[in-house]
């Protein structure tokens, strides 16, 4: 299997052949081999520095009702809750002051943020802190709205696409949810201009190697700039809830595989990894990573923005909590970089 690695690592793609050999037959040995060799290409470009997010989580009220996700509209024992303008802008603040060079609004696709108030926001980042990069991830909008919040000065968008197999996309989410429009929104994303995330969760439900395979041929396609792969994990208030946990070695070894594909994409060690096992973080790191984003959101609204069970939220998780993560960083032989860390060919 180490033949299929370096050849991975020198061509940056792989018949499809090898790639389905090396997602069904990957043993402890070669996962080391692939992770050292994904850690050497992002060494190779990104030094031993990691760049921090800083997550601000705006609003965990939501329209879809994904089957996996804690806060799906049909969760009821959800306490709600929409960060007002001066509440996100303070998170900024605090992390500006922390030393954030980039800030992530993620929420759920919540109607009652109107396009007008989120436009608001987003330029009164812009103008606050014309330093820094504003990322969003709220999920699917029109052409039209994307076009107005990149031109108010948003920079960067994330959104998963999930799954690139149909079939497996009903599985995850109710009829409502379009598989067309999310891959469309990503095309449309990029398009614009907008240095554009995508990814899956590893370990989904009904998920397949040849999903998998789906998955990495898209990514390969679409070329995105940040690539989010993290494991899923089952929150108890879900028709998912009592499914089996993604696993550790698959999502690094999907990690690794993409670190080998795209050596200059902007991939970070996801919280779900870092919840999923005592030093998944690090691990995620040392199989290619490199972006972690602590959450910068009001603390007495983390434990509602629960998409899984125990989503880590605190220490090394929490922005406020970056000395201990230097810390940790620092014992795997990383340190934290506070650059704004754009996506660089
Ligand atoms: N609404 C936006 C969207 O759909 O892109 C952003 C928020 S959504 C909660 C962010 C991501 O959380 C999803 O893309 C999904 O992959 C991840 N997520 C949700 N539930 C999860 C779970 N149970 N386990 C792991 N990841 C999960």
């Amino acid at each position: 299997m180490k033949t299929v690695v370096d050849r991975l690592r020198t061509e940056r793609t792989l018949p499809v052949e090898e790639l389905r050999a090396l997602l069904t037959h990957c043993d402890a040995e070669t996962l080391e081999y692939i992770n050292r060799q994904a850690r050497e290409v992002a060494q190779a470009h990104f030094g031993n520095n990691v760049y921090i997010r800083g997550l601000i989580e705006v609003s965990n009220c939501c329209r879809n009702d994904c089957y996996y996700c804690g806060i799906r509209k049909s969760n009821r024992k959800v306490a709600r809750y929409r960060l007002s303008k001066e509440s996100i802008l303070g998170c900024c603040e605090e992390g500006y002051q922390l030393g954030f060079r980039t800030f992530v609004m993620q929420g759920g696709e919540d109607a009652a943020f109107s396009d007008e108030q989120l436009l608001e926001i987003v330029e009164a980042i812009r103008s606050r802190y014309p330093d820094c990069a504003i990322t969003l991830s709220l999920g699917e909008k029109s052409r039209q709205t994307y076009e107005r919040l990149f031109r108010a000065g948003a920079n960067r968008y994330l959104l998963r696409h999930e799954t690139y197999n149909a079939a497996h996309y009903e599985q995850l989410h109710p009829g409502k949810m379009s598989w067309e429009n999310r891959i469309q929104c990503l095309r449309t994303l990029k398009e614009i201009g907008f240095q554009t995330g995508t990814g899956i969760m590893v370990g989904s439900p009904g998920q397949t190697i040849e999903h998998l395979i789906a998955d990495v041929q898209f990514i390969e396609e679409l070329q995105p700039q940040m690539i989010g792969i993290g494991p899923f994990l089952p929150h108890h208030d879900t028709p998912f809830a009592t499914m089996p946990a993604g696993n550790m070695e698959r999502t690094l070894l999907l990690l690794s595989i993409f670190r080998l594909m795209h050596p200059t994409a902007l991939i970070p060690s996801t919280t779900a990894l870092a919840t999923l096992a005592p030093g998944g973080r690090e691990r995620g790191i040392l199989a290619g990573a490199n972006v972690v984003m602590p959450n910068l959101s009001p603390r007495e609204e983390r434990k509602k923005y629960e998409l899984y069970n125990n989503k880590a939220s605190l220490g090394a998780e929490a922005a406020e909590g970056l000395q201990l993560l230097d810390k940790q960083l620092a014992a795997i032989g990383y340190r934290i970089s506070k650059d704004r860390g754009d996506f660089n060919p």
